[in-house]
């Protein structure tokens, strides 16, 4: 009798099935993948059990990081009616999203989708030799500034970039950018001049900078802005500027969403228009010469494979800081060893260092290795919706007090965070203070995240705040007493805070901890003004530019916020014209 009615089962579960297949019209269903900075959904359309179109409905995940996953992997899903595709390198935690939310949908559906699938890899053919005007190592800001440039100038250009995307740190960088006497600083009615920005920048670098590389960055901030505006399509906040800490005066242009996709995007659409090749996966090993000494190209290898990329006229490493190689880190100051984390991607590994010397470069301020004061405890990344600090958000300790002004420099904060039990601390601010940051409202991917990792708390009143983190609330009502009066008078009594407090009595407020992350290498390459690389004799070696932070003369014992994007445009233009312009061999 049991065996019977196994078989009456089977019989009618293959009539149902052949059914499905033969008459089941259409359906779409909805599935939701967490990705790396929150929800992805998406709709699947199924058609006789098998997938015939996905459809992303929405997603809070990096667009050009994770490109590859809602193009290609997206089409392999379809092509193979399979979820179990291959990941996107550098885009694993998107691409596991996408597969969760194809195989949620597909089980909504009724539809037992195909097993995991590899899909060859199309190596892209590329000659061993490759002859170019200017060969541009790095694809971060530094890297398409120099390319653009000099193709403008009527060189040959090629774009080698080792990760499998491009934009670096440049890309997911707050990208806000210093540049004195812009239109928006004069929209805003603030004074300012070339000479204090050069003055903060010596000053805040405790005057480790080169004066003369310093000072061609501070005057060549502005006409890079405007070119990244007017030729490169960027578009900026017209009606707010950062207050970066060291800076006397509020001077960042902010781009469009405060993160480097702005500048990336429309770096890559400049490039494209232009038909400047860009040739991921390529990583540059050595600096090739001629008998002079000249540097005549690079070797680069790809999937194991050597290639050359000879540069007639010019080779510029913009290959980005060392921030992400703990060995490098250690040898360069054993203090910003394994202890710490990092807010850099995992490209930067400080290769354009290491070329350079082994050819006699010189190098300057290895020692000085920048901390970001607020960076998120779980993966050591940049917490963006830090931004609230710039307009009013506090600082404070497990003991509920202020310990340092919010608006010092990033390695005094850093210290003093620190100092503080535990060595992490929180940063609280309300809804007066998100009106002006905007900074809950840009970065809606961390809040998902955060809110979800428990590093992040929204609360009604104080006590809801103070009650989450155990934080005593007493401490907390005194704190916030203070500095809404502080905000009153205009004068922070206790730290001198040199932004704008706000009235922070009422709700809802946001709190979130933060700790310190190796973020910037100050130390690299020595370069002169024209951004050419020096070797020990102060020399230039022929041949040979850097741009960006794979140069060490800048920023002297500490970066200014929003120094660096003016750094990595302003020379990247420079070593892009001159590489261009020089005599062709
Ligand atoms: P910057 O801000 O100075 O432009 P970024 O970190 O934004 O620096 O960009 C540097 C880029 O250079 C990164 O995308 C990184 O992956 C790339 N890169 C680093 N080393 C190499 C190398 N050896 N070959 C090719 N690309 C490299």
């Amino acid at each position: 009798m049991a065996k019977h009615s196994i078989r009456i089962l089977r019989t009618t579960a293959l009539a149902l099935a052949l059914c499905g297949t033969a008459f089941a019209a259409p359906v779409t269903t909805e599935g939701t993948g967490v990705g790396k900075h929150g929800d992805v959904t998406v709709a699947v359309t199924f058609d006789g059990g098998k997938i015939t179109a996905i459809d992303v409905k929405s997603s809070l995940e990096n667009p050009i990081l994770a490109k590859g996953v809602f193009t290609d992997m997206k089409d392999a899903m379809v092509r193979y009616n399979s979820a179990d595709v291959d990941v996107v390198a550098g885009a694993t935690l998107s691409s596991e999203a996408l597969r969760t939310a194809v195989k949620a949908a597909a089980e909504k559906a009724g539809v037992a989708l195909s097993g995991p699938v590899v899909v060859a890899k199309r190596t892209p053919k590329i000659p061993e030799k490759n002859i170019y005007d200017v060969v541009v190592v790095g694809s971060g800001g530094a890297g398409f500034s120099a390319a653009i440039t000099a193709h403008d100038a009527g060189a040959s250009v090629v774009i080698l970039e080792k990760m499998p995307t491009v934009g670096g740190n440049s890309l997911i960088s707050g990208a806000e950018m210093a540049a004195a006497g812009s239109w928006v600083q004069q929209k805003l009615g603030i004074k300012d001049s070339v000479e204090q920005h050069f003055q903060d920048t010596m000053k805040g670098g405790d005057n480790l900078g080169d004066p003369a590389v310093v000072r061609t960055m501070v005057e060549g901030a502005l006409p890079a802005a405007l070119w990244c505006r007017d030729e490169i399509g960027v578009e900026f906040v017209e009606d707010n500027l950062f207050h970066f800490g060291g800076h006397s005066v509020k001077r960042s242009l902010i781009p469009k969403g405060a993160t480097g996709s702005e500048f990336i995007s429309k770096f890559m659409a400049a490039a494209e228009k232009r038909n400047i090749p860009i040739v991921t996966g390529m990583k540059a090993e050595e600096l090739l010469r001629d008998a002079d000494g000249r540097v005549t190209g690079v070797r680069a290898v790809m999937d194991g494979k050597d290639y050359v990329f000879e540069a007639r006229r010019g080779t510029v490493l913009a290959t980005g800081g060392f921030a992400a190689n703990v060995d490098m880190r250690t040898k360069a100051n054993p203090f910003y060893g394994a202890g710490f984390k990092t807010t850099n991607m995992p490209g930067a590994q400080g290769d354009g260092i290491v070329m350079a010397e082994k050819i006699g470069a010189a190098v300057a301020n290895m020692d000085q290795i920048q901390t970001y004061p607020m960076c998120d405890p779980v993966s050591g990344a940049i917490e963006l919706i830090d931004d609230a600090r710039f307009e009013g958000a506090i600082l404070i300790n497990q003991e509920g007090r202020r310990f340092v002004e919010e608006l010092e420099r990033r390695d005094v904060m850093s210290k003093a965070i620190l100092a503080q039990t535990g060595q992490y601390c929180y940063a609280l601010f309300n809804q007066k203070v998100e009106d002006r940051a905007h900074a809950v409202q840009n970065h809606q991917d961390e809040v998902a995240v955060f809110s979800r990792t428990g590093i992040l708390y929204k609360g009604e009143t104080l006590k809801d705040v103070a009650d989450h983190f155990k934080i005593p609330l007493d401490a907390l009502e005194d704190t916030v007493k203070k500095v809404s009066s502080y905000a009153k008078t205009g004068k922070d009594l206790d730290f001198n805070y040199r932004g704008k407090f706000e009235d922070l009595t009422t709700g809802p407020y946001w709190i979130y901890r933060g700790v310190p992350s190796v973020h910037h290498t100050m130390g690299g390459l020595k370069i002169n003004p024209k951004a050419q690389v020096l070797d020990s004799n102060g020399k230039p070696i022929e041949g040979l530019w850097a741009a960006g932070e794979v140069t060490g003369v800048t920023h002297g014992s500490n970066r200014l916020g929003s120094n660096a994007y003016a750094d990595i445009i302003v020379f990247g233009r420079i070593a892009g014209e001159e590489a261009a312009k020089a005599v062709a061999k």
